[in-house]
């Protein structure tokens, strides 16, 4: 069967594929430690799983609205104003089947073929392909290492050509926990507004900031910067929601409403009972998300040190997510690998340590490390990782 040649060049999601190549380890009876997670370990707080049991029982187990139940982006609109003090309609707000389908909804709205968004690397692994599935260039501006990640005005402004439709910003970001300050922000939406670009600003890991850091929206800036945002989040990652499936996207009403009339041919409607989860979610108390904020800061401390310690590793600090981003290429050479991809895949042969190479986020010289598992074995993981490194220097 020959495949559409929109498939045909898709890449799997490499940090799926490390996760089960981990699992398959794991059931072969090995004792593997998974860093790839792109998920809580938590537990979905009680008086969420409550909410669905009682929406369960209830009855509340039909299609609904496309777009999302009216309750729902009700109390969306109210985290909005709560967080952010933005002001949004029903009509400007969309519930997807998780951020990663809102994104992907989106691009298929708003691009043609040959249209380009722009995308800093290092990247969250998705973003190039939903790009491309749309018919969409991706057009790539390198966040250096030596600015803490990020993309300046003067890069951004430099690849914007007539076909750009727009630029993704990721704060904070996975894969590099790194957070874009209110200037910054600023500066660079000043040149989207130039040159209007659409923004598509992904803050999935917006309460996970560390260290005093604030996370800023965008979209918050000015009215001007709100109409040329289209914001995407979700419970995924604030409230340890990853199988629920919930995100959502909020913006200009016309490309919402596309959005919609798109899920409703193709979703219907993100699960009903996984929404109303998520308005107990987002109105009830916000305290397992704090707990949870805390216990990935303690984890953040601890890593950072260790990894830092070990020779050839040089690790930025990231201020938010759950990831480290550490610079591993020295760490390859001095242990006789050419690539952070070979020397990845030695370690998980050898130490039973799944770690995921920065070549899938367009960083090569970088590997993800995922903190998103308990202290014990995160230090256990350091541990094998330095006797690796021990061992072939
Ligand atoms: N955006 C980023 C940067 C992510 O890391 C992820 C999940 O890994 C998503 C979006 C998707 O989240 P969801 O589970 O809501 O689809």
């Amino acid at each position: 069967m020959k495949l559409a040649k929109r498939v045909s060049a898709l890449t799997p999601s490499s940090t799926l594929a490390i996760t089960a190549k981990a699992k398959e380890l794991k059931a072969a009876g090995h004792d593997v430690i998974g860093l790839g997670a792109g998920e809580p370990d938590f537990n979905t707080p009680q008086h969420i799983l409550e909410a669905s049991v009682k929406a369960m029982n209830e009855g509340q187990t039909k299609y609904t609205p496309a777009g999302g139940l009216m309750p729902l982006k009700d109390a969306i609109i109210e985290k909005f104003n709560r967080d952010q003090s933005l002001t949004y309609k029903p009509s400007e707000v969309i519930v997807c089947s998780g951020a990663k389908h809102a994104l992907y909804t989106l691009f298929q709205v708003i691009l043609d073929e040959g249209d380009e968004v722009i995308i800093p690397t290092p990247y969250w692994v998705s973003y190039p392909e939903q790009v491309k599935l749309a018919e969409g260039t991706p057009v790539y501006v390198e966040g250096s290492e030596n600015n803490e990640f990020k993309i300046t005005p003067a890069q951004l402004e430099s690849v914007i050509t007539n076909k750009t439709k727009a630029v993704i910003l990721n704060s904070p970001s996975n894969p590099t926990g790194m957070i874009y300050t209110r200037e910054e922000l600023e500066a660079i939406g000043e040149v989207c507004l130039k040159h209007n670009v659409l923004i598509v600003s992904d803050e999935i890991y917006e309460k996970l900031v560390y260290d005093g850091a604030e996370h800023v929206s965008i979209a918050e800036l000015s009215p001007a910067l709100k109409e040329q945002t289209i914001i995407i989040n979700g419970v995924s990652k604030s409230h340890s929601m990853t199988g629920w499936r919930i995100g959502y996207a909020a913006g200009n009403e016309t490309i919402i409403k596309a959005m919609t009339n798109l899920a409703s041919h193709s979703t219907s409607n993100p699960t009903s009972i996984a929404q109303y989860a998520t308005i107990a979610a987002y109105n009830g108390t916000q305290e397992p998300v704090e707990m949870m904020r805390k216990a990935f800061e303690e984890r953040l401390n601890v890593m950072h040190k260790q990894l830092n310690d070990i020779p050839g590793f040089s690790c930025l600090k990231p201020q938010g997510a759950f990831y480290l981003f550490p610079n591993a290429i020295e760490a390859a050479r001095l242990t006789g690998f050419e690539t952070v991809d070979a020397w990845v895949e030695a370690i998980l042969e050898e130490e039973k340590v799944a770690l995921v190479p920065g070549s899938g986020f367009g960083s090569p010289e970088n590997v993800r490390l995922s903190y998103a598992t308990s202290l014990e074995l995160l230090e256990k993981a350091v541990a094998r990782i330095a006797s690796f490194m021990a061992r072939h220097m």
